[in-house]
């Protein structure tokens, strides 16, 4: 049989609060009741929001917890050269292009747009850089630029795919997305890219992970078909809510672990709660 690996991958922006230490329990839970390894990531590819105060409270709050990772924290900053790879292979195959357009010529184009079609991640990229020829490609290459990935092209190529998410299979409509971003202006890599070449590098058999991650499986599904990937088993769970019903965030003043610990709770009855399904402070489980 194989081995179980499942994997906790957040993104060093702020202080771990009670939601990640949901997630993150599910995910070791799932690898160790399997006798599995748990690994940490660390996804640090946006050199604007990352901080390194908040790798290291990573860390220190999945100790306080009690949740022990296997090997090294693996730090995507550390890997852009195997994404690099992952983006010419896509380019190689005539499915990436460039894309010149700022932010507010997107929003004006969309705006100027009678039915602009909308995904999970809201208006689609207009497409106007995928209409470009080549040699007019070719002039601009100088300047600043994101890829893209010319995703009816791409569904096209790879024909139908799913995945299993908890134990049902579900149909990949990646085209819901429109042309998403592989590599950003400001950063070598997007999200999509490096999730999915490291869930693969990394060896995961299952990933375990949020119900607000649900849709992005479409687009990480077909780059997997694309790069000629493994698909890992996905689990996307509840995600944790206020008294009010919203979404457990960082922007909404959700308490982090830090200030939990600080104020004297105790982790091993958070973790125990967590695991009935019950939070601590009013907050519910949401079925999200
Ligand atoms: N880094 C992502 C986040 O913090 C999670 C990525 C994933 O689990 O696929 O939201």
């Amino acid at each position: 049989m194989r081995e179980i690996v499942s994997r906790f991958a957040p993104s060093p922006t702020g202080r771990l609060h009670l939601g990640h230490a949901y997630s993150a329990l599910l995910a070791h839970d799932y690898a160790r009741e399997r006798g599995g390894r748990f690994l940490l990531r660390i996804e640090d590819i946006d050199p604007g929001r990352t901080r390194e105060a908040f790798v290291a409270g990573i860390e220190e709050d999945l100790a306080w917890l009690g949740l022990h990772w296997d090997g090294d924290v693996v730090r995507q900053f550390q890997r852009l050269p195997l994404y690099a790879e992952a983006l010419e292979r896509l380019k190689a195959q005539g499915l990436a292009y460039p894309c010149f357009c700022s932010r507010s010529a997107i929003a004006a184009e969309i705006a100027a747009s009678a039915a602009a079609p909308h995904g999970p991640d809201g208006p689609h990229y207009p497409g106007t850089c995928r209409r470009r020829s080549p040699g007019g490609q070719k002039a601009r290459m100088a300047e600043s630029h994101a890829w893209r990935l010319d995703v009816a092209k791409a569904a096209r190529r790879a024909g139908p795919l799913s995945w299993f998410d908890g134990g049902q299979e579900v149909a990949a409509e990646p085209e819901a997305f429109g042309d998403v971003v592989l590599a950003r202006k400001d950063a070598p890599v997007s999200y999509h890219l490096a999730v999915t070449v490291d869930d693969a590098a990394q060896g995961l058999t299952d990933v375990v992970r949020g119900r607000d991650l649900f849709p992005a499986t479409h687009v990480h599904r077909l780059l997997q078909s694309l790069l000629a990937l493994p698909t890992p088993h996905y689990h996307h769970h509840p995600l944790l809510t206020d008294a009010e019903g919203h979404r457990l965030a960082k922007r909404h003043g959700a308490p982090t672990l830090a200030s939990l610990r600080e104020a004297g709770a105790d982790p091993e009855a958070l973790v125990a709660g967590l695991r009935m399904g019950q939070a601590p402070g009013g907050y519910a489980l949401a079925i999200a």
